[in-house]
């Protein structure tokens, strides 16, 4: 499980350490050519001045933008693990489809979060009565309106029926 974990995580951190190193390249990049370019710093008078900022306040926008945008993809990649999705899969729609509609797509179309076990670890559907792997009871049934509720409720969240009352 552990090992599991840490291959998991590694590959993310190389990549968020690659994206912010490109990230100041181009970003000190498109600085020096546009101050050498234009020679804005040059001008006696900086009239270019408030067009220079207007610029950096409009591509800040759009780093800020772009951050969220890879942002998403890194929070969808997590979130499909979770959830049992395949997650290169996921990832590769959300950056593919144009206009952010992957990430909507996969926002209506997620699977619940998986449950873990917390006897054997194993991930399944939250909604199951035991463990797939190792038979550990995780959820009951409520005897009266059969509603599906964790193991430990005293009373149904479904109908109120007092659990700790009937047999288990
Ligand atoms: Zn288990
Ligand atoms: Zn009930």
């Amino acid at each position: 499980m552990l090992n599991k974990q840490v291959s998991q995580d590694v590959p993310i951190k190389v990549l968020l350490a690659i994206y912010v190193v490109a990230l100041c390249l181009a970003w000190s990049f498109f600085i020096l050519s546009f101050s050498e370019g234009v020679l804005v710093f040059a001008s006696p008078h900086d009239r270019y001045l408030p067009i220079l900022l207007l610029l950096l306040f409009v591509s800040a926008l759009g780093m800020l933008f772009l951050v969220a945008i890879i942002g998403a993809w890194f929070y969808i990649y997590r979130d499909a693990g979770r959830r049992g999705m395949n997650q290169l899969l996921w990832v590769l729609i959300a950056i593919f489809t144009p206009n952010l509609l992957g990430i909507i797509i996969y926002l209506v179309l997620r699977k619940p979060i998986l449950a873990e076990c917390p006897t054997c670890h194993a991930r399944f559907e939250s909604q199951l009565l035991y463990c797939p792997h190792c038979g550990r009871q995780s959820k009951r049934k409520c005897p009266v309106c059969n509603a599906i509720v964790e193991r430990d409720y005293q009373f149904c969240s479904g109908c109120g029926t007092n659990l700790s009352a009937t047999a288990q």
